[in-house]
């Protein structure tokens, strides 16, 4: 069966699925966007991704398309057309089609919906999950505000192609004082070299992961100290255990930096513990 994909109001095979050339999203990245993992064909996080959906439209002053709830039944028909029960939900608002000029248009556009959903193999995930993955660092070079989740992502490509061609799988901003920020698509932890959690705060210039967030609440539940304190790529390698967070890597062991190993080189016992109780909370709320 072929995708399906919803653009505009209306379900349409994903290969003839297009927006217009004028599209903002196409022409500034003035978008934003949300990707909610699936669990059992639900989407994980609901009230967090909505939440930044909605903060970061208001952030760069575009209105909800549709209340929270009329979204959510397209993007729960979306699931439910491209029968996928394990995967992703990618959403995008743009500011809508208007003729080429910088500022907003005068004539205020509707906003631009597109709705993808996509499968993921959950034993493939697990079992790199099992092995844990590599990650390279490269230096800050993104804008003031990546705490919007815009479109505009040709940094994070970039650094991700640069650690692809390392063979790792996500790269590490590390900023003009030598702390990491965040990866080019997650949040970065590490359990130190003390064995504290550590991830850095959203005061930060980072996106405010909700995976981050779901896992913070978790860390509490299970009487986890987490200090929001940013660290350096000397201290990542001389920590205990890394991860990684989001709706896509979910929680995800790091085993070298740079090439070099942290610790022994295989996942630790506190971030595999943590995989297992995110998925089992994102289960569980899932909706
Ligand atoms: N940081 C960046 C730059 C991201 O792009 C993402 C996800 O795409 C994350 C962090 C993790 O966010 P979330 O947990 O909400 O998926």
């Amino acid at each position: 069966m072929g995708r399906i994909a919803y653009v505009n109001g209306r379900f349409v095979p994903q290969s003839d699925a297009c927006v217009s050339i004028e599209d903002r999203g196409y022409q500034f990245a003035d978008a934003v966007y949300e990707v909610w993992a699936l669990f059992g064909g639900k989407l994980a996080d609901p009230e967090g991704h909505f939440a930044r959906l909605e903060r970061s439209l208001g952030e760069i002053a575009i209105a909800m398309p549709m209340s929270r709830r009329a979204l959510t039944l397209v993007l729960k028909e979306a699931v439910r057309r491209n029968r996928v029960s394990e995967g992703l939900v990618y959403l995008q608002v743009s500011r809508g089609v208007a003729p080429r000029d910088h500022p907003f248009p005068k004539t205020p556009t509707p906003p631009s919906v597109v709705i993808t959903v996509s499968a993921v193999d959950r034993a493939a995930s697990e079992a790199r999950a099992a092995k844990g993955v590599g990650v390279i660092t490269t230096p800050e070079n993104r804008w003031g505000r990546c705490d919007i989740k815009t479109v505009g992502l040709l940094p994070n490509v970039l650094a991700k192609q640069k650690a692809r061609e390392a063979g790792a799988v996500e790269a590490w901003f590390v900023d003009e004082l030598g702390f990491i920020t965040e990866g080019g698509s997650s949040n970065a932890w590490i359990v130190d070299a003390e064995g504290r959690l550590r991830t850095r705060d959203t005061n930060a210039n980072i996106l405010r992961g909700v995976t981050r967030l779901t896992l913070l609440d978790v860390m509490r539940e299970e009487g986890l100290e987490v200090d929001e304190r940013p660290f350096t790529p000397s201290d990542a390698l001389a920590a205990r255990e890394a991860f990684i967070t989001g709706a896509g890597s979910l929680v995800l062991p790091v085993v070298s930096v740079d090439g070099k190993p942290i610790g022994e080189g295989r996942p630790g016992p506190l971030a595999t513990r943590l995989r297992r109780l995110y998925i089992e909370r994102a289960k569980a709320t899932a909706l």
